[in-house]
């Protein structure tokens, strides 16, 4: 199972300009690179290496293992917009946006990421730091720094290629981790249905709540403070708005690890799978009232998807995900639907049978058995290929 971890690097400002330089020349290069294989329409690898390689390691000054790299990110980013444009991306053939994509040779932003493999990269775990090439030569001593769970999971198993890339001014690399997983549990004794909402941020039918009131509040302030230092705009308003607003993601991202470890947890130890509703269309799904929606619209559920999809896989817990509709004007008892079986938004209350429950509770259940039911009639257990952990 493949997972990326991304690490902050901490050059020193030396460091940085080197790396900075090195990045610019390498998309440079590529740029060239992707404009030699429009004009010669040699978009392969071994082709496009023949007519660029000696330039690029002469005028941009790449050692041998980064000019390939740049001239692969090309052909890569060709394939990319070959299938962008086949799958439709750019609207029809003969449209303008068609042409206009396909018409001219692919540009690289300066701070595009550069691939790095272990020949031009190579960790000093134990010292947190990276020694890496530039074109100004080999920069030891590069500290790193990232979250204690992620910097274990990079020593024990990061495999292949990372990336190099800028963002804000800040430097990451982005590592791919090989992680062996548990064997699938292919006998689970049932389901934990999960139901994602405002109010509480996840219910499972096992009864666990992870409730999302003190959340809301805090982040309820985090938007007033949001709109002051908006309607201030000084210069040091929008610094302090950016640092908040990373702090913010930052604390969503902790609650987001820790709720799916439970549920993970719970479904580990009780033999189940997990259901999980698809995570599309939340946002159409819900009517609420104005403060609950900007909630909603800043809660990052795909992320916690995202989160139990991968923990559920390292665990061997199967994963269903099921259709969410009406699940929470369902009886989970009797299945009758409707409206009227929400008296408000806490309660569920069955019209034809009584069945009184708490709503989410109710729902909860209603996904338990929709992913049961879906495992029984020979559905497989799907969870993502590669997921962002950072
Ligand atoms: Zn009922």
């Amino acid at each position: 199972m493949k997972l990326v971890v991304r690490v902050k690097l901490l050059p020193t400002p030396v460091q940085a300009e080197a790396l900075e330089a090195t990045l610019h020349a390498c998309n440079q290069a590529a740029t060239w690179a992707a404009g030699v294989a429009f004009e010669k329409d040699a978009r392969r690898p071994l082709e496009l290496r023949k007519h660029t390689y000696a330039e690029v390691r002469v005028r941009w000054g790449l050692g041998a293992q980064a000019a390939q790299h740049a001239i692969k990110k090309t052909c890569d980013a060709y394939t990319t917009l070959k299938a962008n444009l086949r799958n439709g991306r750019y609207g029809r053939p003969g449209t303008r946006r068609h042409t206009r994509a396909s018409g001219k040779p692919v540009v690289f932003r300066p701070d595009a990421a550069q691939p790095y493999d272990d020949r031009m990269l190579s960790w000093q775990h134990q010292a947190r730091t990276v020694s890496i090439w530039t074109t100004a030569g080999r920069l030891k001593n590069v500290a790193f720094t990232g979250q204690a769970g992620q910097l274990e999971v990079l020593a024990q198993h990061r495999r292949g290629e990372s990336d190099l890339m800028c963002q804000g001014g800040k430097w990451f690399l982005i590592a791919t981790c090989d992680i062996d997983e548990a064997s699938l549990n292919t006998h689970p004794a049932g389901f934990v249905g999960v139901d994602l909402g405002v109010v509480n941020i996840a219910v499972t039918s096992e009864g666990t709540k992870h409730s999302g009131r003190r959340i809301n509040r805090k982040r309820e302030n985090d938007r007033k403070l949001r709109s002051k230092l908006q309607n201030k705009n000084t210069k040091s308003a929008r610094r302090r708005a950016k640092k908040h607003a990373g702090k913010e993601a930052r604390r969503a991202r902790d609650i987001n690890h820790k709720i799916s470890k439970r549920i993970v947890a719970e479904a580990e130890r009780t033999g189940r799978g997990i259901a999980l509703e698809q995570l599309t269309g939340i946002r159409e799904r819900a009517r609420l009232r104005k403060p609950q929606r900007t909630t909603l619209h800043s809660w990052p559920f795909a992320q916690l998807g995202s989160f139990i999809a991968y923990k559920a896989k390292k665990a061997g817990v199967p994963i269903m995900y099921v259709d969410p509709a009406y699940t929470s004007q369902e009886c989970s008892q009797c299945h009758h639907t409707a409206r009227a079986n929400r008296p408000s938004r806490a309660v569920f209350s069955c019209r034809v049978c009584g069945f009184v429950d708490h709503a989410d509770h109710n729902a909860s259940h209603n996904i338990r058995q929709r992913g049961w039911m879906a495992w029984v009639c020979g559905a497989r257990s799907t969870a993502p290929e590669l997921t962002l952990i950072a």
